[in-house]
Parts: C-alpha cells; sequence; structure tokens
C-alpha cells in the first residue's frame, strides 16, 4: 500500500536528476506546490544499543514523493529549499510531523516506544531569529516532553552565522539535545565543542566504512569515542552495514549505533511495527 514505498527498502527508483544549477532550480520552483499539496514524507530510522540492537531512539529523514520524478532524496531537494528560504516552512512541518509521531508512538508502545526522536535542522532554520520559539511551539502544540527531543546540526550549520550559536544556547537551556550530525567531516570539529552545547557526537559513516581494517578510520574512530567519554558526550555511530562493523565498534566502547544492518529507514507503520519488537523476535 501507499505508505510501504516510501520506505528506503521498498525505494523506486528515480530518474537521476542531473547536478546542473538549471535542475536545482526547477526543483526548486516545484517545492511550494509540494508543500502545498502534501509530497513530503517522514521516514524513521533506528538508534540502537550495542551489542544487542535494542531500540533506543529514532531520527527523522525526510522525502519528497514527487509525482513524476517518484521519491527524491533530501540530499538533492534540501540545498533547493535552502537557498530558496522554503526549508524554513519545510522545517516547521518536518518538526512538527516528527514530534507528533514520537507522542503516537508513545501512546501505541508505552514503555517499548522509542525514547528519543532526532530530527535535522539545517543552517538558515539554525540562523533564523526565533527559532527557539519554533520548536517550543511545536513541542506545546504536540505534546512531546522536551527532552526526548534531539536536534541534529552540521558543524556547517554551526558555523552558518546569524544566531546559530545562540540558538543553540536557547535550545539547550530549554532542555533539547543537541547533536553534532556528520562529526569529523567539517571544519574546526573538536573547538566546537568548547563553544557549542553539545548532548551527542554522531560519528560519520566515514569513519566507520573501514572500521575493521586497522587502519586511520579505527584510529580516528577510537579517538572519537574518548573525547566522547572525556567530555561526557553520547556517541552515536553513524552508518553500520555489518555485524562486524558493529562489533568492533562495540569493542572500542561505543554504545549507539546507527544504519542499514541494525535498519533502514522505513515509512509508519512499517517502522514502528519493525523497530519496536525485541531484537531478539525480528525476522
Ligand atoms: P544525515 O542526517 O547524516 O542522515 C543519515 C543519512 O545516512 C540518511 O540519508 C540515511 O538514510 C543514511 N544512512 C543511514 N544508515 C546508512 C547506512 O548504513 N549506509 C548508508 N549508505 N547510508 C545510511 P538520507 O535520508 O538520504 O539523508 C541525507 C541527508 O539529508 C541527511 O544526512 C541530512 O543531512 C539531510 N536530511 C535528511 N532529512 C532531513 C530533514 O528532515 N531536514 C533537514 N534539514 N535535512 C535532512
Ligand atoms: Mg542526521
Ligand atoms: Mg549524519
Ligand atoms: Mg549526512
Amino acid at each position: 500500500y501507499a505508505a510501504k514505498a516510501v520506505g528506503d527498502t521498498h525505494r523506486r527508483h528515480t530518474a537521476d536528476l542531473d547536478d546542473s544549477a538549471d535542475e536545482q532550480a526547477r526543483l526548486g520552483a516545484e517545492l511550494r506546490t509540494a508543500l502545498d499539496t502534501g509530497q513530503f514524507r517522514m521516514v524513521y530510522q533506528p538508534i540502537v544499543e550495542l551489542p544487542c540492537g535494542r531500540l533506543r531512539a529514532v531520527e527523522a529523514l525526510v522525502r519528497w514523493d514527487h509525482p513524476e520524478r517518484g521519491l527524491i532524496s533530501p540530499d538533492r531537494f534540501i540545498p533547493a529549499a535552502e537557498h530558496n528560504g522554503l526549508i524554513i516552512e519545510l522545517g516547521e512541518w518536518i518538526l512538527r510531523t516528527a514530534c507528533t509521531q514520537a507522542v503516537e508512538w508513545q501512546a501505541d508502545w508505552g514503555p517499548r516506544a522509542p525514547q528519543r526522536i532526532s530530527v535535522n535542522v539545517s543552517a538558515r532554520q539554525l540562523a533564523q531569529p526565533g527559532f527557539t520559539a519554533v520548536v517550543a511551539r511545536a513541542l506545546a502544540d504536540t505534546g512531546l516532553p522536551v527532552g526526548k527531543l534531539t536536534v541534529e546540526v552540521t558543524e556547517t550549520a554551526v558555523f552558518g552565522g546569524g544566531q546559530a550559536v545562540q540558538t543553540l544556547n536557547e535550545l539547550h537551556e530549554l532542555g533539547v539535545r543537541i547533536a553534532l550530525d556528520d562529526f569529523g567531516t567539517g571544519h574546526s570539529s573538536l573547538g566546537l565543542l568548547q563553544t557549542v552545547p553539545v548532548d551527542v557526537l554522531k560519528v560519520d559513516k566515514s569513519f566507520v566504512d573501514n572500521i575493521t581494517m586497522a587502519g586511520r578510520h579505527a584510529v580516528i574512530a577510537t579517538a572519537l569515542i574518548r573525547v566522547s567519554e572525556g567530555l561526557g558526550l553520547t556517541a552515536v555511530a553513524e552508518g553500520v552495514e555489518t555485524a562486524e562493523q558493529a562489533e568492533e565498534l562495540h569493542r572500542l566502547g561505543y554504545q549507539l549505533a546507527q544504519g542499514y544492518h541494525f535498519g533502514k529507514p522505513e515509512a509508519e507503520p512499517d517502522f514502528a511495527a519493525y523497530a519496536v519488537r525485541e531484537p531478539a523476535s525480528r525476522p
């Protein structure tokens, strides 16, 4: 049925869009209609405990279910939405949809529901004056307790200027958790940990990819877990695709992981039907 097509496992393959500025502009021009006619969907990916695979949290990821092009990846349209400013409106829809979903899981699954939901926030949203109020209103309107929301930002977004750092301080003060996404791939990574209130380090997939072959990746992944421990942060290893990677990460001290090995992003209702089950009882 319809919702099924949105999950990555069942992803319809889209004719590859070329990267031309022209194509970006076309996508950008269609974003308004897409918002007005409800073409965006959320998918959810589990963040699990190592080594058991128990569900701990969820990352919400947006998809564009385009009537002609099929599913379009956020890497293609978030930049366009940032460029024309519609990310502000789309971002608020994403935040509210994710919070509403988290409240529903809590009602449906009780203690087995994911304990936290992560929402990605782009540079322009973070730079926007009044973003803290947008978040506070979304929490109040949906009834999601503030401690259950994590906001994921990249190092680039933090350096995006405007109100970014002040907003992070306000959000943290409010009780929202702050995660640094794709950590290690931006600039001034370590210095950032002194200037912004960070709770979670999401260690980028590139450091996980070759972790089972002793080498640079393993060294960096090891260093980053030590930094996390030392600063009292939570580390999440991103993009874990194999059991061997999961084992090695656990051996290095990682307690949380995310990746296709544990579950691909899926739309509801497939997500909860699968993820909320105990790992041992999953097919
Ligand atoms: P991200 O926040 O770092 O999200 C993780 C990306 O890695 C997701 O791609 C996810 O599907 C993918 N992934 C997860 N596990 C694996 C794995 O084991 N192997 C591989 N190869 N990939 C894996 P996705 O959903 O295409 O999103 C791409 C990026 O787009 C996100 O990176 C995030 O920066 C941005 N994005 C996604 N959803 C949103 C959103 O709602 N708002 C904003 N502002 N940005 C979003
Ligand atoms: Mg993210
Ligand atoms: Mg990431
Ligand atoms: Mg990423």
